[in-house]
């Protein structure tokens, strides 16, 4: 079992436009297209309380709201902030998920109870930093991490327990599954399903004879099963650090303090944030007092002193034993997870 959250900005778009004109504060305000055959993008809280939403079309919200003001869509800007929170979320986890600009997951490793903790900080961090709102849902896997970060939007978070999922999901409407649209859920209505626990009633072959394939999975989401893993945007192949020094150094005997330092900090990182990758080569990197580059690298699965010395050297041979400007170590990381569990309980 494994511990995620599920970050979501609230009324992205527009409160970025609120962030960067305060005067717009506590106005209806949406953003999408101003033409009257275009539809929003966002509305803010205040928007919504006349009933504009997302995907309505401009002339039905003015309909709806006629203080409305619609902004255009600056998407380079909301690109440039979901960046800026990426680079926090980063901060906590390397396994990350992105939906959208204004969406993730995070996977936080093997199940453990600081998920809410953590959550609260990436919050207070993005409020902190970039002045904006967002909501969190924490639970043992995507669905119900997705499901929670809707508990107490705005600027809330909430939290499945393991132990709490059973409960939850008895009274949890089922609209709040994933997959489950307006079609299956007025399928599920007519057969008197309302809840998950209404679901729970029925076997796999009642739902696969009524759904086909859709139903086996639907027997599963009314449980809060949910085996999908994180799908990261990017994974990272390695984990280096170098150094370059003020004075060039003489000799690779002299360098030994400072591969015992990076390599620790390598180990750190290993151990808290790519607990699921393994280790695929070793890595020397030097620079020369010329200028010229060189690198050695050699198959192991795990970091060695020794056979971090043994590059070094082979290195500095080949750069003829010049002085030494820059300094780096690393190691080469297997892409895909190993003895990665997937059970859920
Ligand atoms: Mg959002």
């Amino acid at each position: 079992m494994r511990l995620y959250v599920h970050i979501d900005m609230d009324c992205f778009y527009a409160a970025v436009e609120e962030r960067e004109n305060p005067s717009l504060k506590g106005r209806p305000i949406a953003v999408g297209g101003t033409s009257r055959r275009s539809v929003l993008c966002t509305a803010n809280y205040e928007a919504r309380k006349y009933g504009c939403r997302s995907a309505m079309p401009t002339y039905k919200a003015f309909q709806q709201c006629p203080n409305l003001e619609v902004l255009p869509v600056r998407f380079e800007l909301y690109q440039e902030v979901s960046q800026q929170i990426y680079k926090i979320l980063k901060r906590h986890t390397n396994l990350i998920e992105t939906l959208s600009l204004d969406e993730a997951y995070l996977d936080l490793g093997p199940y453990h109870d600081k998920g809410a903790k953590i959550a609260e900080t990436i919050r207070y961090q993005i409020f902190d930093e970039l002045n904006l709102d967002a909501s969190a849902g924490i639970a043992p896997n995507k669905m119900l991490a997705k499901i929670a970060s809707d508990w107490n939007k705005p600027n809330g978070q909430f939290e499945i327990k393991p132990d709490q999922i059973e409960s939850f999901m008895k009274t949890l409407p089922v609209s709040c599954l994933h997959g489950v649209g307006k079609k299956t859920q007025e399928q599920l209505n007519q057969l008197n399903i309302i809840t998950c626990g209404d679901l729970q009633a029925f076997s796999t072959f009642d739902l696969v004879k009524q759904f086909g394939k859709w139903g086996a999975k639907l027997h599963e989401l009314c449980r809060g099963i949910d085996i999908r893993e994180i799908q990261p945007f990017r994974v990272r192949k390695s984990i280096s650090k170098e150094v370059t020094f003020p004075h060039d150094i003489e000799k690779p005997e002299d360098l030994l303090p400072t591969l015992e330092q990076m390599k620790g900090e390598i180990q750190a990182l290993l151990n808290h944030e790519y607990q699921d990758r393994s280790i695929k080569s070793l890595v020397i990197k030097l620079t020369f007092a010329d200028f010229t580059h060189t690198t050695a690298e050699v198959s192991q699965t795990h970091q060695s002193s020794q056979t971090y010395k043994t590059l070094l050297n082979k290195a500095w041979l080949r750069g003829n034993q010049q002085p030494i400007r820059l300094f780096g170590i690393g190691v080469k990381l297997h892409e895909k997870k190993e003895n990665h569990q997937l059970s859920l309980f």
